[in-house]
């Protein structure tokens, strides 16, 4: 019962040693102190083996066999320098998170004696007993092997706990077959053929022979906040990751004094003790503050290469979630923990740059850098618009389901902010127009058929899935708990796809005798005419922008998970993946697969949970209130109270019998058919269930409710 106090949620934490205040001078010594950087790595080997392999971090070739002891024994040493006593292949299953499995340094030399060692055969690969890991058919039973294998452009790290220390090895993970298992792999192979399509594209443009491509990527994370205490007394939080009840807190409560407003004290040494430790991994989280929702917070990266960019972000959320409970605080990353409540998502800015940090979004400063500026974005217009089910499929989830589509979060309709500036330039440009924009301070061009580009054109729109900001894209649909490489494989691959239709277009012009600046001019205002549906700078949210997407515009509106799932493996995305090499029909097939499976798991325990919570908690609770109420004869109050929680004490109990026989049906064989009947059958019931609890919370004496509310969640800090 209600004997959480509210008082001692604030008040129970206790910050020991754990926060030493760090001087700033610190701080910068701090960074990346427990990475084995190339820098690290340089001092232990001798030239000819690191540059062998750089060669291969960098360029993708082969390692030299011979090289990966020389690798393995600098890395167990540094590794030993700093505490740790176990490796492991750190990697990415299909479940979205990370996976790990150590294996200690020691090896018995007989005679009671033990050493440390630590191979190049080790390093370069291992077997974990995977055969529990999703595999969406990839892998029988018969072929249950599944092998980790050190991708050696992702730097090495240490993980560290009270009694020790881990060193990681970033890994990617594949059946024996050689066919992805992972998030990491597809992800590498998509950044293969960004770099693939992109670099005769600069080669047009002049750039210099081995030039190399790579997509940017910094994630912007939203995250909750709430009381450890609470947290264990909501059988849902722990089960779900969200509330399944919990009445909305009063209005007026949603003052909006929380966004960027004073971060309290406990929160703000949460915040700096995470930050410390994601400094140590090399990780430049630069922005912290508070969000709109109460409770809700949000931590930034500075951008960095895709790869690494997805590593440390799965390592960023495992901080953060360690990092809240030494603060009696629990990190929820769900997208809607609380209903009625604003989201968190995850905003992934989107660019790609040159190995010599040529960021191809940026606008620049000279027709030149204009020119390539106008072929990238249409680029991005192009794929974004050929591929709208692409984008929406891969932020598929149940739990994400709470957020696309609501009116707060970027809407299910996939479509591009460009802004006012930039969609002017183009719409000059269908027009056939030239000269200055609407825009003041526009530069000069210097050619005589493009339009001239501002540079960091500065409006925003918080509605659009798809913005561009500046000098770069930000996909802001993507979940906030959810692994952000498969987003930026699907970026990866449609803006490679669209890059190389466009590349072979220029050429044709080209060997046609158009000059450069023409044909692509030409080039530019064909596609944009052709994706210009896609672009809609208004509001997101609105009823119009619905019925003008679907009906006038002809754009996907997939509404759920599911109906964007049925998207993913169709024959477009088949040969989209196949033709670019970073997934075959079966590994596609697999992802669907357990996309499906995921969404009915994560319902499946939804649904069940709240079953429990209802008959185990709600209904004992109405049910105590209803006997309390007896007790006092001969009171209107008391007379009118029973009646009210009586009858909604009843429609609960038969609420709660069709979601127990929703519960107990399986509604088919097939993954996705009981995929549907958990979004058909079990979330309606579910729906009704609170929707009763929740107007018996209102009504019932809150000494007997069962449940910390809303109001003591979301307000206690
Ligand atoms: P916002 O546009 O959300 O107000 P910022 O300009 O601070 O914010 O950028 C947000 C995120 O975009 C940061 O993580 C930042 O590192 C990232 N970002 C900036 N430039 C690029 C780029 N070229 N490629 C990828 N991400 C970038
Ligand atoms: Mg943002």
């Amino acid at each position: 019962n209600q004997d959480f106090d509210v008082n001692s949620a604030a008040r129970n934490w206790r910050v020991e040693a754990t926060a030493q205040p760090t001087p700033s001078e610190l701080v910068t010594g701090k960074f990346a102190s427990d990475v084995l950087t190339p820098d690290q790595l340089k001092t232990r080997m001798s030239k000819s083996a690191f540059r062998s392999l750089q060669a291969t971090a960098e360029r993708g070739e082969t390692l030299d066999p011979s090289i990966a002891d020389t690798v393995a024994l600098a890395m167990k040493t540094w590794a030993m320098e700093k505490g740790a006593t176990h490796y492991t292949h750190w990697f990415q299953p299909l479940t979205g998170g990370t996976a790990e499995k150590h294996d200690s340094f020691l090896n018995p030399a007989g005679d009671g004696v033990a050493i440390m060692s630590f191979s190049g055969k080790e390093l370069i690969q291992a077997e974990p007993d995977a055969s529990s890991f999703p595999s969406g058919g990839l892998r029988a039973t018969f072929e249950a092997r599944g092998y980790t294998a050190w991708d050696p452009s992702s730097p090495a790290f240490i993980v560290r706990h009270a009694n020790g220390a881990t060193l990681c090895i970033p890994s990617v993970f594949a059946s024996w077959k050689g066919e992805a298992l992972d998030l990491k792999t597809p992800l590498l192979r998509s950044i293969e053929a960004l770099n693939r399509a992109v670099t005769p594209a600069l080669k047009l443009f002049g750039a210099s022979e081995g030039t190399r491509v790579t997509s940017s990527l910094g994630a912007e994370q939203e995250y909750f906040l709430i009381a450890e205490e609470y947290y264990y007394r909501r059988p849902d939080l722990v089960m779900s990751g969200r509330t399944l009840f919990g009445a909305k807190p009063p209005r007026g409560q949603e003052l909006e004094d929380h966004y960027f407003g004073v971060i309290p004290d406990r929160i703000l040494s949460f915040m700096t003790d995470a930050e410390m430790q994601l400094y140590a991994l090399g990780i430049p989280v630069k922005t912290r503050h508070n969000e709109v929702a109460p409770g809700q917070f949000e931590v930034a990266p500075i951008f960095e290469d895709s790869n690494i960019a997805a590593d440390h972000q799965q390592l960023l959320m495992q901080v953060l979630r360690n990092t809240a409970r030494r603060y009696g605080l629990v990190c929820l990353m769900h997208e809607k923990p609380f209903a009625g409540v604003n989201g968190s998502g995850k905003h992934c800015n989107w660019s790609m740059a040159t190995d010599a940090g040529e960021n191809l979004l940026d606008p620049g400063e000279t027709p030149h850098e204009n020119m390539q500026f106008l072929f990238f974005t249409s680029a991005v217009l192009k794929g974004v618009d050929e591929h709208q089910d692409l984008l929406r499929a891969c932020v598929a989830s149940a739990s994400n389901d709470h957020r696309l589509g609501a009116a707060e979060a970027p809407p299910a309709i996939i479509s591009i902010f460009l802004g006012s500036e930039l969609s002017d330039i183009y719409e000059r440009l269908a027009s056939g127009q030239g000269g200055r924009g609407k825009a003041a301070g526009l530069m000069g061009l210097g050619s005589r058929v493009l339009p001239e580009i501002p540079i960091h054109a500065g409006d925003r729109n918080r509605t659009s899935p798809f913005a561009f900001t500046g000098n770069k894209f930000e996909f802001r649909a993507v979940g906030s708990s959810q692994s952000i490489s498969f987003p930026i494989t699907v970026l990866n691959a449609i803006v490679a796809e669209a890059v190389a239709q466009l590349v072979t277009d220029l050429q044709a012009r080209l060997d046609g005798g158009e000059e450069l600046g023409v044909a692509l001019a030409e080039l530019v205002r064909e596609t944009y005419k052709k994706h210009r549906r896609i672009v809609f700078d208004g509001d997101g949210y609105s009823d119009e922008w619905h019925r003008e997407a679907e009906h006038d515009r002809g754009l996907l509106n997939l509404r759920t998970a599911l109906d964007a799932l049925e998207h993913l493996h169709s024959p477009k995305n088949v040969e989209l993946f196949g033709k670019l090499e970073i997934l075959n029909d079966r590994e596609l097939a697999a992802r669907q697969e357990i996309m499906y499976d995921i969404y009915f798991k994560t319902v499946n325990i939804e649904g069940e949970t709240t079953e429990y919570m209802a008959q185990r908690q709600i209904l004992p609770a109405a049910l105590a209130y209803l006997a309390a109420l007896k007790d006092v004869p001969e009171s209107r109050a008391a007379a009118g109270v029973s009646r009210e929680v009586g009858e909604l004490t009843d429609r609960l109990y038969d609420a709660l019998q069709a979601l127990r026989e929703q519960n107990d049906a399986l509604g088919g064989e097939e993954v996705h058919e009981k995929a549907y009947h958990m979004r058909d059958a079990v979330l309606p019931a579910m729906r009704e269930v609170r929707a009763v609890a929740d107007r018996l919370e209102n009504l019932i004496d809150f000494k007997l409710w069962p449940l910390p509310t809303y109001r003591q969640m979301l307000f206690v800090k």
